[in-house]
């Protein structure tokens, strides 16, 4: 990465956060000095904010279906083209799917120990955004539902696990018909690439609705918002370093006996990096390297593995996924089943493939879980504001479960240098 590049990225974080606090402060004073002048509320707080805020989500809604589609298509394609390898990679998928869900499990017990959205009440302030209750479905039709009558349709109407399932299907037939279909897999590939590129441009509108949505939010709630959002980011964290440091090292131990505080001293640059970066995809060469040089992985593995996971395994932005569920819900007021938290588990997973590793598409995917369970996707403005520096910690433990799996994996497979491990 170019250093204009790095520094760009960097800047763009810190111009959130500024955005954040600007917002926060903006907001207070209004709700302390203007909360009854009618210019200041019909103008600025429900005109210029509310728009402006709102159109940003917009924005990012309007990025979830053809950036999950392109972006599962081309990770399935992905998988299937490595049949070389196949019980490495059925093995390694089964890794990824199962530490997601243990991630996603720990987020929502942190986060229904601490209950972070109580005493912020949103349900007065936001309720006309509310998204209706998702109709009580039998189990059976739920799933049922995963598959789509009409496929055209499930993407028109934005049906994220029928799209999913059609994509993956889709991915997996590109990879076995090869060169015969080679235009078709180009075109996803490209699709891809410009979807990507529109996240980008969307996120650089980032500071300017963080500012509306959270001056918004503030102006209506006083600095008492505050507190609860904190408490948000401590259990996104803590669940974080519960899967970093706990889980991880667990299955780590259990597995292959190494050591696993050799294995984190030695890997704490990569995740330095993946944390200053916010991006999985560029940590993926340091990660190879690294397990390589001082972890004794041999490259036949992490090359096929190490790429997989920054595309389809995202247990750090499966952990924000599952607190914000819990916030959200707790802030709007809406109580969540125990059939809802399996829902949320299902999902938050199939949305950590869909998640590309770049910054900030966890909070694009958001929107998908959100709505699966009823949840409003108005939500999502409340933590976005705080999103980058969570997108940090998340995604230096995204990179962390790729590198956990994939030793495991090579272990099993003969192909871990334990010499050069324990060096
Ligand atoms: N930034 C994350 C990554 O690159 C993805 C996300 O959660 O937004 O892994």
């Amino acid at each position: 990465m170019s250093e204009t590049k790095k520094k760009k990225k960097l800047g763009l974080t810190t111009t959130i956060f500024l955005a954040l606090l600007a917002g926060a402060v903006c907001g207070s004073l209004l709700h302390r000095f203007a909360a009854d002048v009618p210019f200041v509320q019909n103008v600025l707080v429900n005109g210029v904010f509310y728009v402006a805020g709102q159109g940003f989500i917009r924005l990012m809604q309007m990025l979830v279906v053809p950036l999950v589609f392109c972006s599962l298509v081309c990770g399935a394609a992905a998988i299937g083209d490595t049949k070389t390898l196949g019980k490495v990679g059925v093995k390694t998928i089964g890794f990824y799917l199962v530490t997601t869900m243990l991630a996603i499990s720990v987020a929502l017990g942190v986060a229904r120990l601490i209950n972070p959205g109580r005493g912020l009440d949103m349900s007065q302030v936001q309720a006309a955004e509310t998204a209706a209750p998702a109709a009580s479905l039998s189990f059976a039709d739920t799933l049922l539902n995963i598959i789509p009558k009409n496929p055209i349709g499930a993407l028109a109407g934005g049906d994220m696990l029928p799209i999913i399932l059609f994509a993956l299907i889709i991915g997996v037939i590109l990879a076995k018909l090869q060169d015969k279909v080679q235009l078709v897999t180009n075109f996803f590939q490209q699709g891809n690439d410009i979807m990507m590129e529109m996240t980008m441009m969307v996120m650089r509108l980032a500071p300017v609705g963080v500012f509306c949505l959270i001056s918004k939010t503030f102006s209506e709630l006083g600095v008492e918002a505050m507190k609860p959002m904190f408490k948000y980011m401590v259990c996104v964290l803590l669940a974080l370093v519960l899967q970093c440091l706990g889980v991880y090292q667990l299955l780590l131990a259990a597995f292959t006996r190494l050591n696993p505080l050799k294995f984190i001293r030695k890997f704490a640059p990569v995740m330095g990096f993946a944390f200053s970066t916010a991006t999985s995809n560029a940590t993926i060469p340091l990660s190879i390297e690294t397990l390589e040089d001082k972890m004794g992985v041999s490259r036949r593995i992490s090359s096929f593995t190490v790429p997989l996971g920054a595309t389809i395994n995202m247990d750090g932005t499966s952990i924000m996924q599952g607190v914000a569920v819990v916030f959200v819900a707790q802030a709007f007021g809406i109580a969540l089943t125990p059939a809802d938290y399996l829902t949320v588990i299902a999902t938050a997973t199939l949305a950590s493939i869909g998640t590309a590793g770049v910054p900030s598409v966890g909070l694009v995917t958001l929107a998908m879980v959100f709505d699966s369970v009823g949840l409003p996707v108005a939500g999502i403005g409340l933590i976005m504001g705080i999103d980058r520096i969570l997108d940090m910690a998340r995604t230096a433990v995204n990179i962390t479960g790729d590198a956990v799996c994939t030793t495991i994996v090579a272990h099993q497979d003969g192909a871990l240098d334990r010499a050069v491990f324990d060096k």
